[in-house]
């Protein structure tokens, strides 16, 4: 049997400049024990601009905190004014990028077939996608949530062989609880997160599905991460507004 790590992640979005995501990942380092290291991987997400300045503190002194990006573009380089190319990120000592992210989808317009492209360009790199899929309160209703969010899995995964799919983390996000301080119920996320993995070893096999790390994602809080994380399918957290406070972040990495 495969014995998942469990990964806290936590999604900055478009907050904290250099100075103030030096002065974050520092309280983390501190907060955290060792013996915490041991027991969960603990990622942060930064905005680009923090990335030179996190890797610099990190390598420096060592820390057992990783990180990575919120997006990257499809494109290796060239005339794309704006983007941001796998192979920086890779040379930034980026570990993990985001893509897909709820945020990205909706403003962006990002669709299955860009959020595919990204997870191709992430593997180009060695970099290791936690790719973000989940439905919105309409789908919700209706009750099409679990072939809403196999259906992006799916896209997401053309092309993508079973080496590399054994690496990828997937993040269970309803959009309805992103930001919205309302989560999904511990047992609402592990019907999703369950769904996801059996639909990981029908595309591939169960070496994969037993392999790859599924996080829940939406108004993660110290005061409900342990029932999150209880969940037999739910591998960590993708956490967002609660990932820019030390304190708080720190408990939920401490989730048991
Ligand atoms: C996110 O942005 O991925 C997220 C889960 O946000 P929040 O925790 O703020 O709901």
């Amino acid at each position: 049997m495969t014995t998942r790590k469990p990964l806290i992640a936590g999604n900055w979005k478009m907050n904290l400049n250099h100075l103030e995501a030096i002065a974050l990942v520092q309280k983390l380092a501190f907060g955290l024990s060792d013996k915490d290291f041991d027991k969960v991987e603990v990622a942060v997400l930064p905005p680009f601009t923090d990335l030179r300045s996190v890797q610099t503190l990190v390598d420096g002194d060592k820390l057992r905190i990783v990180y990575g990006a919120q997006d990257l573009s499809e494109h290796d380089a060239g005339a794309y004014t704006g983007e941001v190319s796998g192979a920086m990120l890779a040379k930034l000592g980026c570990t993990y990028v985001t893509i897909g992210h709820s945020e990205r989808r909706q403003y962006h317009g990002e669709d299955d077939d860009v959020v595919n492209a990204k997870v191709q360009a992430a593997y180009r790199h060695s970099l290791t996608p936690i790719l973000c899929v989940g439905e919105g309160l309409p789908v919700r209703q209706e009750g099409g949530h679990i072939a809403h969010s196999l259906g992006q899995l799916d896209g997401a995964l053309r092309k993508i062989t079973a080496e590399q799919a054994k690496s990828i983390v997937v993040a269970y996000e309803p959009v309805w609880a992103i930001g919205t301080g309302e989560v999904a119920t511990p047992e609402d996320a592990q019907e999703v997160c369950g769904a996801l993995r059996v639909r990981l070893a029908e595309l591939y096999d169960s070496e994969v599905a037993s392999a790859v790390r599924i996080l829940y994602g939406g108004s993660v809080k110290s005061g409900n991460i342990a029932g999150i994380m209880a969940q037999p399918d739910v591998d960590g957290a993708l956490v967002g507004g609660a990932s820019i406070d030390a304190g708080e972040y720190t408990k939920i990495c401490r989730f048991s």
